[in-house]
């Protein structure tokens, strides 16, 4: 249960240097020079340390991206290679699942040096706690891939797309920034593209979009689960939505 694991009480508490410590190496390396150097040393040495700090000066180091229950982390590995610069995290509920996307992701980093290092998974119940992980605004894309369908309607408030949890969603999504779904039951591909259409801070993706963004087409092959969905030739059913400014 939630017991188990620790959840930051909002997200200026989230220490995300241990998730991606190649990112946050220099900064953290010239916040310790500036401790032990004096005023002068640090004027001299400044050209040799602004070459060192640029990398991470310009990169962004806020998670832009969240695989929302990730599972095995397909995704994230594929996304990685195309955005390399953004900083992603896979949100899984079961523990042993999350332990093995860390491994994985772990090994890659040790297979292919320099790469990898802008993915990491964390276990969250990521239906009770996004705003404790994420600031407002803070999200470009949301993706939730084959999520649990929860047939029984007794259920359906155990559903991940609610619109109570869509109004969460464009709290921490960036006007602009977009909600990608995808499933292979019918119902629930219904379900969550009407309660997308009936939020007012959600509107369709047009399709010529679509056709143009890399993430598209990952979204049914990059995960464990839509490999499955495609070994089986099962239909699948997408609702890709962006997040509107609201009008007041
Ligand atoms: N997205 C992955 C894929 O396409 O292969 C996994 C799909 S799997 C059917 C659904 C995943 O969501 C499971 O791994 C489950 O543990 C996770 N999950 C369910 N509820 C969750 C929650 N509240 N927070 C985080 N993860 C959750």
């Amino acid at each position: 249960s939630d017991s188990h694991f620790p959840v930051p009480n909002n997200p200026s508490e989230c220490d995300w240097r241990e998730h991606f410590p190649a990112f946050f190496k220099d900064a953290t390396s010239k916040a310790e020079n500036c401790n032990c150097v004096n005023e002068e040393l640090q004027t001299e040495d400044r050209s040799s340390e602004n070459e060192a700090i640029i990398p991470s000066s310009q990169a962004d180091l806020k998670v832009r991206f969240a695989d929302v229950g990730c599972g095995f982390g397909g995704l994230l590995v594929k996304l990685s290679i195309h955005f390399p610069d953004k900083l992603m995290v896979g949100m899984e509920l079961r523990d042993k699942v999350s332990e093995y996307v860390k491994e994985r992701i772990h090994a890659l980093r040790v297979k292919h040096p320099g790469q990898y290092e802008n993915i990491s998974c964390l276990r969250t119940n990521a239906m009770k706690y996004l705003p404790n992980y994420f600031e407002k605004g803070q999200l470009e894309k949301m993706f939730f891939l084959f999520p649990d369908p929860h047939f029984k309607e007794k259920n359906h408030r155990r559903r991940i797309i609610s619109q109570t949890l869509l109004a969460e969603y464009a709290y921490i999504l960036a006007v602009g920034g977009i909600i990608y779904t995808i499933t292979d039951v019918e119902e629930l591909g219904e379900w969550m593209k009407s309660n997308l259409d009936a939020h007012p801070l959600f509107e369709p993706v047009p399709e010529e979009e679509l056709a143009k963004d890399p993430c598209v087409e990952l979204l049914s092959v990059a995960t464990e689960e839509g490999q499955k969905v495609a070994r089986n030739s099962g239909e699948t059913f997408r609702a890709i939505y962006r997040r509107i400014g609201s009008s007041a």
